[in-house]
């Protein structure tokens, strides 16, 4: 595996880095206390094309390798984690969904408007059905050319300020997994209600709903995929939502390394600069420790999406790994920030509560580790 960036992966890098330093930082501060969406900064970031990076041009995007995206996702994360959150639910699992499962009529259709438009949405979890998805509760049932959906969803990115949601819904009851099904929801359909979830730990600029559905009335133009392969097309999405949620915490990582060092170099005790004290020093290293390793994985990942392989455990440990160190990292930023880290003057709280929810979502950790154990031990758990 060659470690060297290309020339335009460093040139993707450095305008991601500009923009995310000039055009979203600034803000991160009050978008967070006011838990106000993004709405200014949206349109640059549709007008950067970091909404579908790496989105074939002839659907609107631009075309990149994975290893691009993914640079382009770990600054987000350094600097914004709401704005990342967003920018890997569109890309990472609703384009995902569409390339990898819809028409030509369907990628068309939503592929150049989720580049320049508006948001996407993945509809899985439900109030009763978090990490056991195969036991949601929304239903779809046939009605002639269409279908009608009803039920709720909870917990959705983007799912009350996106154009479209990817709603996964039982159509056939009973049948647990084998029995879901996809549909591309636009979000202004009738019966389509998209309430913010407000008073979250982190991630609070973004947009996070709940949904409810009554008979909303769907063609059946709009099924992603076949009857009953909903579930298949959720799991295949995540493979990408993972590596873009590794390469985001890995920026919360590299955002924890940076303040600590400003820091450590700034405040003086017993006469010294703290960044003297070898076990402030040790608290840094540990950060960069977690973050070399967190930024190894993910990039594999690239590495092997890039061959055309299947990543489907390389993005379970990615991100298991690279979530779990960018709460570790930001807890050790807040140690060296003493009692200041405590409060909102300086951004390393916030890296804490932005990272905590990435152990959570995607597959909390228990999840990604009882998956591994089955598969390491001869079972087939990915499937
Ligand atoms: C900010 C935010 C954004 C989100 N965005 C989306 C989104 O865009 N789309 C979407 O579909 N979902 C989204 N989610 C939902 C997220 O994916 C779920 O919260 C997650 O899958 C966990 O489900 P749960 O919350 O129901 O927890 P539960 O599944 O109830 O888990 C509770 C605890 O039990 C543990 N547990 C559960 N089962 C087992 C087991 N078999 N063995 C051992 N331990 C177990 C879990 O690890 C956890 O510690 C989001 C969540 C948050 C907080």
């Amino acid at each position: 595996m060659d470690f060297d960036l290309s020339e335009q992966q460093q040139q993707i890098r450095s305008l991601a880095r500009d923009f995310c330093d000039k055009e979203v930082a600034p803000h991160a501060r009050e978008l967070d206390k006011t838990e106000a969406f993004p709405d200014e900064l949206l349109p640059k970031l549709f007008e950067m094309g970091f909404l579908g990076a790496s989105v074939p041009e002839e659907f609107g995007g631009m075309g990149l390798d994975y290893l691009s995206y993914g640079l382009i996702v770990e600054e987000l994360g350094r600097t914004d984690a709401s704005i990342r959150s967003l920018v890997s639910v569109n890309s990472g699992l609703v384009c995902t969904c569409l390339l990898n499962w819809g028409t030509d009529e369907q990628k068309r259709e939503w592929l150049p408007r989720l580049t320049s438009e508006g948001l996407g949405a993945f509809g899985l979890t439900e109030p009763n059905a978090g990490s056991d998805p195969a036991s949601m509760n929304s239903g779809a049932s046939r009605d002639g050319d269409d279908w009608i959906l009803n039920g709720s969803k909870m917990w959705i990115t983007n799912g009350s300020r996106g154009i479209l949601t990817v709603i996964f819904a039982q159509t056939d009851h009973g049948s647990g997994a084998k029995g879901i099904t996809a549909f591309l929801v636009p979000q202004d359909s009738p019966g389509y209600e998209g309430r913010p979830i407000h008073g979250k730990l982190g991630l609070r600029a973004g947009d996070t709903a709940e949904i409810s559905m009554r008979d909303v009335r769907i063609p059946d133009g709009n099924r992603l995929g076949e009857v009953g392969e909903g579930l298949k097309i959720a799991l295949n999405a995540l493979d990408s939502g993972r590596f873009s949620l590794a390469a985001g915490a890995t920026g919360i990582s590299q955002a924890c390394l940076d303040a600590a060092i400003r820091y450590a170099d700034e405040r003086t005790q017993f006469g010294r600069k703290i960044s003297s004290f070898q076990l402030v020093q040790e608290l840094i290293s540990d950060i960069y420790l977690d973050l070399q390793a967190s930024r190894a994985l993910y990039w594999k990942v690239a590495w092997k999406h890039d061959k055309g392989e299947r990543h489907t455990v390389e993005s379970s440990v990615a991100k298991a790994f690279c979530s779990e160190a960018s709460v570790r990292n930001a807890d050790r930023a807040v140690q060296v920030h003493g009692g200041y880290g405590y409060s909102d003057e300086y951004p390393v709280g916030r890296y804490l509560r932005d990272a905590r929810v990435t152990t959570l979502y995607e597959g909390t950790s228990q999840i990604h580790r009882l998956l591994l154990g089955r598969h390491l031990t001869g079972e087939n758990a990915f499937v």
